[in-house]
């Protein structure tokens, strides 16, 4: 019987389809995960890391809500 060559094709077309979708799915989900990151990480900056209090227009180095201490990334002294 020759039937052997057709089996083993669906076998390579199913496999082939698999590892598609499969690598499809990973670079997608990172894609995802990695963009709330810079989400979240743009969000903390403006925001109490104590109250979510937003510090975008204050200007002490305290949280005018709970007075903790704010973290502002290193901005160039003019
Ligand atoms: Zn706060």
């Amino acid at each position: 019987m020759l039937t052997g060559a057709p089996q083993n094709a669906g076998i390579v077309a199913i496999a082939l389809a698999y590892t598609i979708t499969f690598t499809i799915l990973s670079v997608g989900t990172s894609l995802i995960i990695g963009g709330l990151k810079v989400l979240r990480a743009g969000f903390y900056e403006q925001h109490c890391k104590s109250c979510l209090y937003d510090l975008t227009s204050v200007e002490g180095d305290t949280c005018p809500e709970c007075n903790t201490p704010i973290t502002r990334p290193a901005e160039v002294a003019s």
